[in-house]
């Protein structure tokens, strides 16, 4: 890739290269420009009848274990084309490589996951979605419940943060379902996206229309929408209501998931002392959540609470672990957080930071220490960490997500008050639970079970095993209710229902003995 140029884009079953000056993509420490993205004069009525009608002709005329086996094939290109994204991401996300490993691996093992996933649902080409039914006296007449791929493609409109997770942890499910994928990367860091999708195009693993990558502006996309076709949608409340008030979903009743923003909590058990196991645990998550990916995960922990008498010994802590944090040029091996992915990010999240802290002080300010190989202009923040000692009064505290490595102390009085604060991020995608009480872990995963997509219950038992609490693994499930979005991705084979239609066929058993044998029991 020489800089500056426009990346092109792959629809209708050919590379094109968008009209215009496009949109430049930078290096967000060193602001050289990389790349530049546009889709202008691209022809996308044929773009997507294409992908729906040859790319979802060819997945659907193979069977799962066909369609699992391309997801093999396309880890193994993607695995040998690791190092590349890696440098990609090092230039244009500004992520140390753990950081960059976090989407770049999370990606191939997600994969991989579906890979297996579906290698188990052998040759069918439907699913059986529960047990037949009796529907008369006489069981000759029953029904069935039977899934079968939608007959339309599957729009993504991404966000910057997971160029490279962000596509695959949603393709997996939907090239496993056999329907095709259009995907549109946020513009700040198409790059690494379209250089997968360059790699598995040019590799000739999925038929002709199966994966498309538009790169640029996303104006006119949903206007192509047609009644079997899907979106989801991952990025900002702002733009979720957009995609979500456009005609083809109110109208045509297109499918629509959505991943917003979240104001993700860590509790601590009200039982936990300053040298408890717990503490311990909470304390390392939340300053690994703080810096992780400089913050920007969707699942990072924005709000912890714990014990009143535990505040000051927390915030200590915390402070403690974040002062180790070197902040700068990811290319410096010294370096354990790198920047936020643009000047634009960095301005959002200092306005963010600002207002956060007219209800907040701040109990650590990492940027004292100052940056490592970086000017003070490049996109790199430091982690702050806030606190307030009245958290039932905040308002902005429980409401503004701040996407970058800023978290907020908040002691609670009695665990109801822990519950009804963390409720006021009015639906998040993940909560994390720090005790040494079982019972008291079940008893909190049930009260948050209603307001979160995930509860993430860490006891010592499983310190050395757990996955993190930001960390999204493909056999749970991701999204959360209310303002996380209310989506539903990954959980296994759950996913795969929103690729799928649901039908159920009433009729004579012996048809359904005909069904059964081309179904594959969809055990989730
Ligand atoms: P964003 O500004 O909403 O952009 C997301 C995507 O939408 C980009 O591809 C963007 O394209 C596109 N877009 C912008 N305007 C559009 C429109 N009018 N119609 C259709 N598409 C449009 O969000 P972001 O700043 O990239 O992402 C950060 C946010 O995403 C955070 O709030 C974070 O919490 C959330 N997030 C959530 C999850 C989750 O799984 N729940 C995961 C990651 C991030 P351009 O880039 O070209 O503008």
């Amino acid at each position: 890739m020489t800089a500056s140029s426009l990346l092109p884009n792959f629809i209708a079953g050919r590379w094109q290269t968008g009209t215009g000056a496009g949109t430049p993509m930078f290096d967000p420490v060193l602001g050289t420009e990389l790349a530049r993205a546009s889709s202008a004069g691209i022809d996308l009525a044929e773009g997507f009848a294409f992908a729906r009608e040859q790319g979802g002709a060819a997945l659907r005329a193979l069977s799962y274990g066909q369609r699992a086996a391309l997801l093999t094939q396309i880890t193994e290109v993607l695995q040998a084309n690791r190092d590349a994204y890696y440098e990609i991401a090092t230039a244009n996300s500004g992520t140390v490589a753990k950081d960059s490993g976090v989407d770049i691996d999370g990606a191939i093992f997600t994969l991989g996951y579906y890979a297996k996933q579906g290698a188990a649902l052998g040759d069918a080409k439907l699913l059986l979605d529960g047990q037949r039914i009796r529907m008369a006296k006489d069981p000759a007449f029953q029904t069935q419940h039977i899934q079968v791929p939608t007959r339309g493609v599957a729009l993504f409109i991404n966000a910057f943060n997971f160029p490279s997770w962000g596509l695959w942890e949603k393709a997996a499910p939907a090239l496993l379902s056999g329907v095709p994928v259009i995907i549109k990367p946020a513009t700040a860091t198409a790059w690494l996206t379209q250089r997968m999708v360059k790699d598995v195009v040019d590799a000739g693993i999925l038929p002709v229309g199966a994966l498309s990558v538009i790169c640029g502006s996303s104006a006119g996309l949903m206007d192509q929408l047609q009644a079997f076709d899907v979106v989801s949608f991952t990025g900002s409340a702002e733009t979720g209501k957009i995609i979500r008030s456009h005609r083809a979903v109110t109208e045509l009743s297109v499918r629509c998931n959505i991943e917003a923003d979240s104001l993700n909590s860590a509790l601590l058990s009200p039982a936990a002392t300053a040298d408890s196991e717990a503490f311990k645990l909470l304390v390392a998550e939340v300053a690994r959540e703080m810096t992780v990916k400089s913050g920007q995960k969707c699942t990072a922990i924005r709000r912890v609470f714990v014990p009143r008498a535990l505040y000051k010994a927390a915030a200590e802590a915390i402070g403690a672990r974040l002062a180790k944090t070197t902040v700068g040029n990811p290319r410096n091996e010294t370096v354990r957080m790198g920047a936020l992915v643009s000047q634009e990010q960095k301005t959002s999240v200092l306005a963010g930071l600002a207002q956060l802290k007219t209800e907040a002080t701040v109990l650590f300010d990492g940027s004292a220490a100052g940056l490592v190989d970086a000017d003070a202009s490049s996109a790199c923040v430091a982690p702050v960490l806030l606190g307030t000692e009245s958290p039932m009064s905040a308002k902005v505290l429980h409401a503004v997500e701040v996407f970058g490595p800023v978290s907020t102390l908040m002691p609670y009085d009695s665990i109801d008050e822990a519950y009804a604060m963390i409720r006021r991020g009015e639906g998040s995608l993940v909560c994390s639970v720090y005790s040494e009480d079982p019972a008291f872990t079940a008893q909190a995963s049930v009260e948050l079970a209603s307001s979160h997509g995930r509860v993430h219950a860490i006891s010592p038992d499983v310190a050395a095993l757990h996955s993190g609490h930001g960390n999204v693994m493909p056999m749970s499930l991701h999204g959360g209710p209310g303002r996380a979005g209310g989506g539903e991705e990954l959980g296994g084979l759950r996913a795969l229902n929103f690729y799928h239609r649901r039908t159920a066929v009433q009729g004579s058993s012996l048809a359904l003995d005909v069904l059964a044998a081309q179904g594959s029991q969809l055990a989730l």
